[in-house]
């Protein structure tokens, strides 16, 4: 395109409601409107911020297109105009936002607004910060109600301005209007044949341990299906073995999903946030129980002699067995994000595991016969011939669980979590949950 023309960046998020709409497909059907008369310049972002934020509608995404157009001012209102009319205005918790980067400000904005994308991954940002930085960097943005989504803009805009953060992609389907909130129509078999012809490249399409299809939503807004994966060939090899109801559009986004952003590095639990997300290292201190609703729970011990509860909860499936054969000592590492005191464990590590045991009252060494306990404190007597002991029989269990690294199994999977498949040149054996 010729010099008159310039480069815009589109953010925008908290379109939607647990009703309807989705605002990746408000950003599909902006990309599909708008390129009889721009340049899309490369594939739209999706990005998930924290996943803990209570004011999300599903999984805290937000959206960023990348153009280059004649006329800047007609593509801002046509942006604002679909919002306004696409918008759920009417949901309690839906307060869209729009921020616009024309091409003369990338240089000015690219490092607040990527370090604002990566506090917004980690981080409890207010209305009032998004207002300001949009403000100070003299933005062009819409607020509709309290503006709230001003936050998830801001995010996707330096997402696009920033090249440097680990990205994988995904390939998203849209159903047809007249369909929208019945049930979707996608044959599973050829999602398990998708996943069989591209897995590794493509991952949580189909969830085997527990035999079901996982990138079919089931809620009322337009996804028909979502392929992830590494690269943008892979899901969309993926996606063509696909049979399915008539899909509207489709579209590839570069995401952070899959990329562990949203954890911090902790050495103690006294470093520990209400509404962030960890790795952090310590001791299992309490026999992992299984809580009505199915949730495992254990305590943890960090080397301050700190302690948090850990918890599998019911939705992590088959993962909760694994976490019901920890016992107190074995040395871990627990990924996941902290709500109510509790951490909602994602991935693990089994550094050490001790040596379990079966505690039993001892042989007599004279006669053979099992002994008796003596009364508390007192030791062991032999009811036959009389002998004392005041040693118990310690009988070494085998572990019937070994070193490594596990996840929760892809039904369970939360959209930041990175998969082990993605993890390379780790230090302990992976066992992928899958
Ligand atoms: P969907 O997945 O269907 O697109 P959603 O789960 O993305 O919906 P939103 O409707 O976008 O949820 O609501 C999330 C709201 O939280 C948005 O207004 C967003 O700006 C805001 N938000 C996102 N990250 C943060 C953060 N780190 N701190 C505070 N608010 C945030």
């Amino acid at each position: 395109m010729s010099s008159e023309h310039t480069k815009l960046i589109i953010g925008i998020d908290d379109t939607d409601s647990r009703e309807g709409m989705c605002t990746t497909y408000l950003c599909a059907l902006l990309r599909d409107d708008l390129s009889s008369f721009v340049q899309v310049i490369s594939e739209p972002i999706l990005v998930r911020l924290n996943p803990t934020i209570p004011y999300k509608t599903r999984g805290n995404a937000s959206v960023a297109l990348f153009l280059e157009c004649r006329d800047s001012q007609k593509v801002i209102d046509l942006v604002i105009d679909t919002v306004a009319s696409m918008a759920c205005l009417d949901g309690e918790n839906t307060n869209p936002g729009v921020v616009f980067v024309i091409e003369e400000q990338f240089g000015n904005v690219k490092n607040k607004l990527s370090s604002f994308f990566r506090r917004a991954v980690k981080d409890v940002i207010t209305i009032d910060e998004a207002k300001e930085l949009s403000s100070e960097l003299d933005l062009k943005f819409r607020a509709f109600k309290n503006g709230r989504g001003l936050i998830g803009a801001l995010s996707a805009c330096g997402a696009m301005l920033d090249p440097d953060w680990d990205h994988t992609y995904e390939y998203l389907a849209y159903r047809e209007k007249e369909v929208w909130g019945t049930k979707r129509e996608v044959e599973e078999l050829s999602l398990f044949e998708a996943d069989r012809q591209t897995y590794p490249d493509t991952w949580d399409t189909v969830d085997h341990v527990n035999n079901i299809t996982v990138c079919v939503p089931h809620s009322g807004d337009p996804v028909l299906y979502g392929i992830r994966g590494k690269d943008i060939s892979s899901v969309e090899k993926a996606a063509s073995f696909v049979i399915s109801e008539p899909v509207e559009r489709m579209c590839i986004y570069r995401t952070n999903q899959g990329t562990d952003m949203h954890l911090i590095h902790v050495s103690g639990i006294s470093e520990i946030k209400e509404m962030h997300s960890y790795i952090l290292e310590g001791e299992v201190f309490s026999e992992p129980a299984t809580i009505r609703g199915g949730h495992t729970i254990f305590s943890l011990k960090d080397s301050a002699g700190n302690l948090i509860d850990c918890a599998a909860f019911e939705p992590t499936k088959n993962f909760r067995e694994l976490v019901r054969k920890l016992i107190p000592g074995d040395r871990i590492v627990v990924y996941g994000s902290v709500t109510e005191n509790t951490l909602n464990i994602e991935k693990i590590k089994l550094l050490e595991l001790v040596k379990a045991y079966e505690i039993r009252n001892p042989l007599c060494p004279s006669c053979g016969k099992r002994m008796k306990s003596a009364g508390s404190g007192q030791g062991y007597r032999c009811k036959k011939c009389g002998t004392r002991s005041e040693f118990t029989e310690n009988k070494e269990l085998k572990r019937d669980v070994l070193p490594g690294f596990y996840e929760v199994p892809p039904c369970a999977r939360r959209h930041l979590a990175k998969q082990l498949l993605r993890f390379e040149n780790d230090d302990l054996p992976i066992y992928p949950g899958r």
